[in-house]
């Protein structure tokens, strides 16, 4: 116990920094991983995006010195596109979201949004230009009303309403006891996994920001509620550069580009069409493994299993 709380507490402060950022990032992140020593520049300026187009150049990465997780990793991300990292569990796909929200400092290469270095941009404007739909939503023990706020505290009870009916969320919300002002979270109405999927998705729609990450739940939710969301994801992706760490390939086949990422090293890059077309190659083995086991047993497994 002492060992948990040590920790815990000696992160406090910078927890408490970087709050707003932890919701959003939730399970993507392990608070206990994160280290302290990523600061602003004293000439740090805020992050002015454009059109949001993201650059990996040559990047190197490891947590700790005698093991490399990335090994020169580079991809673009052209404004308004969509791109889908697969691969193993271990690949370093997470890694490359925490280093896009500088939770760490590259060791070699360059994270480029819009051609500004994001070491050299505050993290609060870099963290605020990035929406995210995580793997599993946290939820304040508040009315449902306040857990949609949260995504942009400003917002209008009409600007939240919308941003429900958006994420397909709104009828739903409807016949809960007390509608709007029904109070969820582990004290209070206990959301289902779609539903909490279109909380995070109605939070993204009010921050509007221009990119966007979604971090694929590795648990499948049932086909039916899959397609459902798909759609709602579908509406918070447009327009905005997504970036997509995926788990299941059949929801990633419309992305403009895919890398396959193994060891820590891009090894395959293309749209699903292209990627298929090796025949012996990463993805298109994966592909072929999904499908089989779809119609086996008529439900997705994740490409980490
Ligand atoms: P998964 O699909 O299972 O989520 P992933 O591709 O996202 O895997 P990462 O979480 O990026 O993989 O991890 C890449 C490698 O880095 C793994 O071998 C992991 O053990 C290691 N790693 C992750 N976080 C840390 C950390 N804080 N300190 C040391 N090693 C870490």
């Amino acid at each position: 116990v002492i060992q948990l709380y040590g920790p815990l507490n000696f992160f406090g402060t910078y927890y408490r920094l970087i709050q707003q950022a932890f919701v959003d990032m939730e399970n993507m992140l392990d608070l206990l991983d994160i280290k302290p020593d990523v600061q602003d520049s004293p000439f740090a300026k805020d992050l002015v995006i454009n059109n949001g187009m993201i650059e990996f150049d040559n990047v190197c990465f490891h947590y700790q010195n005698e093991r490399q997780i990335l090994k020169n990793v580079s991809f673009s991300i052209l404004p308004g596109q969509t791109l889908a990292i697969v691969g193993p569990s271990g690949a370093g796909k997470s890694t490359i979201v925490r280093l896009l929200f500088r939770f760490y400092d590259v060791q070699s290469g360059s994270i480029k949004i819009d051609g500004t270095d994001i070491s050299v941009v505050t993290q609060n404007s870099l963290r605020r230009s990035i929406g995210v739909v995580p793997q599993d939503t946290v939820l304040f023990n508040k009315n449902i009303l306040y857990n949609i706020r949260y995504g942009r505290v400003t917002a209008t009870d009409r600007e939240v309403e919308n941003a429900a009916r958006t994420a397909e969320m709104h009828d739903r919300i409807n016949t809960f006891p007390e509608g709007y002002k029904t109070i969820v979270g582990e004290r209070g109405l206990k959301l289902s996994g779609g539903e909490k999927q279109r909380v995070a998705i109605a939070r993204t729609l009010l921050k509007a920001p221009a990119i966007v990450l979604l971090d694929e739940a590795t648990s499948a939710l049932d086909t039916h509620t899959e397609r459902q969301i798909q759609s709602a994801l579908q509406t918070v992706c447009d327009g905005r550069t997504t970036l997509i760490v995926a788990h299941r390939l059949s929801t990633i086949s419309h992305a403009d580009v895919i890398i396959v990422l193994k060891d820590g090293e891009v090894v395959e890059r293309g749209s699903h069409d292209e990627l298929l077309t090796k025949t012996d190659g990463v993805y298109a083995s994966m592909w072929k493994q999904q499908s089989t086991s779809y119609t086996n047993a008529d439900k997705p497994t994740t490409i980490s299993d």
